[in-house]
C-alpha cells in the first residue's frame, strides 16, 4: 500500500518516468497536474489521472529507477558490470563488503541491495563532494542503515579487521593489495573495475608479489547487445555501449 512519504515511480503514456514523493501536493507535468495525495492508501499498480485526463501508471521504484534519477558526480558503474561483480564474487545477503571509491554511489547501492539489512557496505572515498553526493543517493535508495561512507584514502590502509569482499573502482587497485591480504577472509573476493587495459596490466605486475595468497585470477569485460523488438522486424539495435571497463577477480586463499 502507498503511504504518505513513499517514493513512487509514475510512467506516462509516452513511457516517460517520474520519481516523486507522495504527499498532499500537486505535481506538474506537461501532460497535466496530478494530485499526489490521491495515491495514499492505494496499491502499487494503480494509476492516477491528471487534470487533462492523462493516465499515469504507478509502480514501486526499484534500485535501477533510483540510480537512473539520482544526482551524478563521477561516472557510475553500469548495471551490466555491477551484475557480474555481484554474481562472480558470490556476494550474498549478510556479507560485509569494503568498497572504494564511492563516487556517485551507484555500485554502493547495488552492493547494499544484495547484502541486505543484515549486511554492511563500508565505502571509502577521498573527495568530500563525491562522498556527499553518494550519501544522499544511498539515502534516496533507503540503504543508509547498512552503508557507511568514510572520507579516507584507501591506499593508506583499511580500518576494518575483516571483510568478505573488497570491491574497487579507482585508478590504482594494486595499491590496495597489501591491505586486502590482511583483511579479506579466505574465499572472499578482491574485485577491481578499471576502464583501461594498461591499468589491468599494471595491476598484474604488482599482483606477482601476492599470487600465492590468491586463487588464479579472472579478467572479464561484459558486452550487452540490446535488440529492437518491432512487429515487422526483430534485430540488434544499431548502437550499443561498446566499452565500460575490465573487471578483475581474485579470490583469497
Ligand atoms: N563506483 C562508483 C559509482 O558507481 O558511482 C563510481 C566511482 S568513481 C569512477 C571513482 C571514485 O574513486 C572517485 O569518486 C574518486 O574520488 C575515488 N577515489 C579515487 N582514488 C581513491 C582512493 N585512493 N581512496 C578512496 N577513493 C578514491
Amino acid at each position: 500500500m502507498i503511504r504518505e512519504g513513499d517514493r513512487v515511480l509514475l510512467i506516462d503514456r509516452r513511457g516517460k518516468k517520474y520519481l516523486v514523493m507522495v504527499s498532499e501536493r500537486e505535481f506538474h507535468t506537461d501532460l497535466g497536474i496530478l494530485k499526489l495525495g490521491e495515491l495514499i492508501g492505494k496499491d502499487y499498480g494503480t494509476s492516477i489521472t491528471s487534470h487533462k485526463g492523462e493516465e499515469f501508471r504507478v509502480l514501486k521504484p526499484d534500485i535501477n529507477d533510483i540510480i537512473a534519477k539520482m544526482r551524478r558526480g563521477p561516472q557510475i558503474v553500469h548495471p551490466k558490470d555491477a551484475g557480474i561483480i555481484i554474481a562472480y564474487a558470490g556476494i550474498s545477503p549478510g556479507d560485509t563488503v569494503i568498497e572504494a571509491g564511492v563516487g556517485s554511489g551507484a555500485l554502493t547501492i547495488f552492493l547494499a541491495n544484495i547484502v541486505g539489512p543484515s549486511g554492511r557496505v563500508i565505502s571509502y572515498e577521498v573527495r568530500e563532494d563525491h562522498a556527499e553526493i553518494a550519501r544522499k543517493n544511498v539515502e534516496l535508495a533507503g540503504f543508509s542503515d547498512r552503508v557507511t561512507i568514510k572520507l579516507k584514502n584507501i591506499y593508506d590502509g583499511i580500518d576494518e579487521e575483516s571483510a568478505d569482499h573488497i570491491v574497487l573502482d579507482l585508478p590504482q587497485p594494486e595499491n590496495v593489495l597489501p591491505h586486502a591480504v590482511e583483511v579479506l577472509r579466505p574465499g572472499g573476493y578482491f574485485v577491481a573495475y578499471t576502464p583501461c587495459m594498461n591499468q589491468v596490466h599494471r595491476f598484474f605486475q604488482a599482483f606477482q608479489e601476492y599470487r600465492e595468497e590468491f586463487y588464479k585470477p579472472k579478467v572479464v569485460e561484459v558486452l550487452v547487445r540490446e535488440h529492437e523488438v518491432k512487429k515487422e522486424c526483430m534485430r540488434p539495435k544499431t548502437t550499443m555501449l561498446a566499452h565500460t571497463g575490465y573487471i578483475t577477480f581474485i579470490r583469497k586463499l
